[in-house]
């Protein structure tokens, strides 16, 4: 299969380097990446998390809370969803048959309404607790406003699990392929996923938040900037889970080097290895097949 990386729209977040560890002053904004996959199967597009949407760049505010605008002032280009990302790769976007998200935060499930006739995959928890809109975090990350697909989501038990490289796994998603797996990676979210995906020669894991700078998973000194840490503290739901987490994604990558690549969804400089031409380019050079 296939593997394209997509940036679905930057986040550019208060802090300078004290984020994303390059951006020259503190008191410019960051850039994180918002790093999505799209897998060519014998069955049509499945798409791995969805960015931000068309719909949250012609009107944020009917979408996104004022605080996360605010604190991560997204770069809304249209030429960045995902949607016009895969026309520009020549694709139709009825193409895209499946969408398998790691979590339902607003960064990630924004493109969701672009693809109206898709079948979206996700881990029960995730559903379930976001639907609640618990504490008034939960209400400025999870945002109803962006899921006009609930009636084609599909969701997953970790009980239904079998083991993947130590990790437990969800092979069964109906519809598609079995080299395309939810890997639970609960902590930043209750429900929050991994998503593999078996390529021509290697593994290919999106850890979606499960990390944030590629630091954290140094097997020697694992690290983060400063307001990643900051970030991740406020957003997740199951800390030690979390921490256990990274420590098993820290495992598996030095276990599994030859075999399998590890990303997050919002380090820039993972996404420029993995697509190398131009993280902010238009979206056909920004793109590379694995
Ligand atoms: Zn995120």
């Amino acid at each position: 299969m296939r593997i394209h990386h997509l940036n679905c729209i930057s986040s550019c977040p208060l802090g300078g380097r004290l984020m994303d560890g390059v951006t020259g002053c503190i008191a410019c904004r960051a850039r994180l990446a918002c790093h999505c996959l799209l897998v060519e199967t014998g069955e049509g597009l499945v798409l791995v998390d969805t960015g931000f949407g068309l719909h949250d760049v012609r009107n944020p505010r009917s979408r996104l809370s004022a605080f996360f605008l605010a604190l991560l002032s997204p770069d809304f280009r249209e030429d960045m969803t995902a949607v016009r990302q895969v026309e520009a790769l020549g694709f139709r976007a009825q193409d895209v048959r499946h969408i398998v998200l790691t979590h339902l935060d607003f960064d990630h499930a924004g493109g969701l309404d672009d693809f109206p006739w898709a079948t979206v995959h996700m881990m029960r928890d995730e559903r379930d607790y976001a639907a609640l809109q618990k504490t008034w975090l939960d209400r400025q990350r999870f945002r109803p406003q962006q899921w006009h697909t609930q009636a084609r989501w599909r969701v997953h038990e970790v009980r239904d699990g079998e083991p993947w490289f130590g990790f437990q796994c969800v092979r069964d998603l109906r519809g598609l392929p079995p080299e395309i797996l939810l890997v639970p990676l609960r902590g930043h979210t209750f429900g929050h996923a991994g998503v593999a995906v078996r390529g021509r020669e290697r593994w290919t894991l999106l850890a979606g938040d499960a990390y944030f700078d590629h630091r954290e998973l140094d097997e020697h000194h694992p690290r983060c900037t400063p307001g990643l840490r900051a970030y991740q503290w406020m957003m997740d739901k199951d800390r030690t889970a979390r921490h256990l987490n990274q420590a098993r994604l820290r495992a598996l990558r030095r276990a599994q080097a030859g075999h399998l690549d590890i990303f997050c969804s919002h380090e820039m400089s993972e996404f420029v290895d993995a697509a190398p031409v131009d993280a902010h380019a238009p979206p056909r050079l920004a793109t590379q097949a694995r």
